[in-house]
């Protein structure tokens, strides 16, 4: 198939049409290449979707920009639920909001899930040259034949798909990365997260009105666990628990109807009452897993190549999951247009990636105990407000880890966890001794910030990956 110094480029087939597949789509059509998308589930235009997991998303800046890229930013507009901050409620009633940024326009947007998958499939179908095969479940891959076994479930029907190639954006339980490292063609780990998550629904209140703020994201954090919840569209929102799998508090435990109630009423009072189908919904829905996934390569020869989810999941407390998706796919199209062969293309986009996936898995796995626990805690809201002031202070040098993650497509998640420790290390030993920010001392953060944190955008040993 490679003629050397020819390109080789001129199509492609993708397993797994959701967000990650949905958009590599569209990206690899407007490079000029001929697309075929494979989806196991049905098409998901035309119906109003399903429950499972979780079905609101929090959408933010790398997601927005590699959907402005792509073109399909302004069919989701009426769709999007703007959220500017976290709005932590404690046990007491009390509730305070902590703004996510100092900036208006530094904010987040809540959106369904399905409706996304509806309008990227919508645009990705409406291209010249992008094939959708909807109930096409991939089985099974012959790396010695370069073959790809795919059912149709709708003539269960198996065919051999030749792999030239076919890229895997089939999520976090990808059938493609667990036949890879089954054959030993790459290492993995599946780390599994001790807490689970469960969806619960507040229901929109009389004419569609909102029963709680609609313009943030809901916080209860409660120490080992938390519940949180994000804005609809429609009125509602949706709810999530993410809870210890086992243990005295844990889904294990919670089983019977009275000590679901119980659990529910006692740990966040001020909402109870508005999740009129709590404790039925809390024994119908599943329980899911939440895990990080590593591995040493993504792809195998000029074959295929993981991609999205099914490369790195990661745990959803930074709500980064998707938008880290999105930004892989800005980056395999780019890495399209640089090379002229697939396993340079594969090559240049695992040595890019791997290091920003890497930490942005760990930053999502810190955050949870953010969310869950530090919120709630004085000192590191005292930390969050002075870091704010900082970035006022030091625009170009100082800017909050979670606003470079959220806010700043430009700047990488690698430089934004390295730049993020030298922060953490001058906020801690700055508010060692103070109550409020008055008591900061100012001039001696201004002498370190200007030694440690070169602007952004200029390269040095901090930004270095
Ligand atoms: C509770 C929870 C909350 C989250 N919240 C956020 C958030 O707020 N913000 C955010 O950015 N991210 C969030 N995420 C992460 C986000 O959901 C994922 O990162 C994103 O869905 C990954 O997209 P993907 O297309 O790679 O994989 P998926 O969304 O898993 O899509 C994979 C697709 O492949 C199909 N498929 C699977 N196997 C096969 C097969 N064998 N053959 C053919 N097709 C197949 C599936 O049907 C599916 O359509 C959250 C995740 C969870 C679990």
């Amino acid at each position: 198939m490679t003629v050397s110094g020819m390109r080789d480029l001129a199509s492609v087939d993708i397993v797994g049409a959701g967000p990650t597949g949905a958009l590599l789509a569209i990206l690899l059509q407007r490079r000029g290449l001929k697309v075929t998308l494979y989806e196991t589930r049905k098409d998901p235009r035309g119906n109003s979707g399903e429950s499972g997991r979780s079905i609101n998303l929090a959408l933010a800046d790398r997601g927005m920009h590699a959907l402005k890229v792509a073109g399909v930013s302004d069919d989701l507009a009426g769709a999007l639920v703007t959220m500017r901050g976290r709005l932590i409620h404690e046990k007491n009633g009390a509730q305070s909001l902590q703004l996510y940024g100092r900036r208006p326009d530094e904010v987040i947007h809540s959106i369904s899930r399905h409706r996304l998958n509806q309008v990227l499939l919508e645009a990705a179908a409406s291209l010249p040259g992008v094939e959708t095969r909807f109930e096409h479940r991939l089985e099974d891959a012959d790396f010695e034949n370069a073959a790809a076994q795919i059912r149709d479930l709708r003539r269960d029907r198996l065919s051999s798909v030749p792999m030239q190639p076919l890229l895997a954006t089939d999520g976090a339980g990808s059938v493609m990365r667990r036949r890879m490292t089954a054959l030993g063609l790459i290492e993995t780990q599946e780390a599994d997260l001790e807490h689970g998550y469960k969806e619960l629904s507040i229901p929109e209140g009389p004419n569609g009105a909102y029963r709680m703020a609609s313009d943030a994201l809901h916080i209860w954090p409660r120490g080992n666990f938390m519940l949180i919840a994000l804005p609809n569209a429609d009125g509602s929102f949706t709810a999530t628990l993410f809870l210890p799998t086992r243990g005295a508090v844990s889904f294990e435990a919670l089983t019977s109807p009275p000590a679901i109630e119980r659990f529910l009423r006692t740990e966040f009072p001020d909402v109870y009452d508005l999740m009129p189908n709590c404790v039925a919904e809390f024994q119908a829905h599943p329980t899911g897993f939440l895990g990080t996934v590593y591995a040493n390569r993504w792809s195998a020869g000029g074959m295929t190549a993981l991609i999205g989810d099914a490369a790195h999941a990661i745990v959803p407390f930074h709500g980064q999951g998707m938008n880290c998706c999105f930004e892989d796919c800005l980056e395999f199209s780019a890495a399209v247009a640089r090379n002229t062969t697939w396993p340079d293309v594969f090559a240049e986009f695992f040595a890019s990636r791997k290091p920003n996936t890497d930490a942005i898995a760990a930053m999502a796995l810190e955050n949870y105990l953010e969310m869950r626990e530090r919120v709630a805690d004085p000192r590191f809201r005292l930390q969050q407000s002075l870091a704010l002031e900082l970035e006022r202070r030091h625009p170009q040098r100082f800017i909050p880890r979670y606003s470079m993650v959220m806010f700043h497509h430009e700047i990488s998640y690698r430089t934004a966890q390295l730049r993020g420790d030298i922060q953490a290390r001058l906020l801690a030993e700055l508010s060692a001794n103070a109550a409020t920010l008055q008591d900061i001392d100012y001039e001696w953060a201004s002498r370190q910030i200007t030694r440690e944190l070169p602007p952004v955008g200029v390269r040095s040993s901090v930004t270095k990956e």
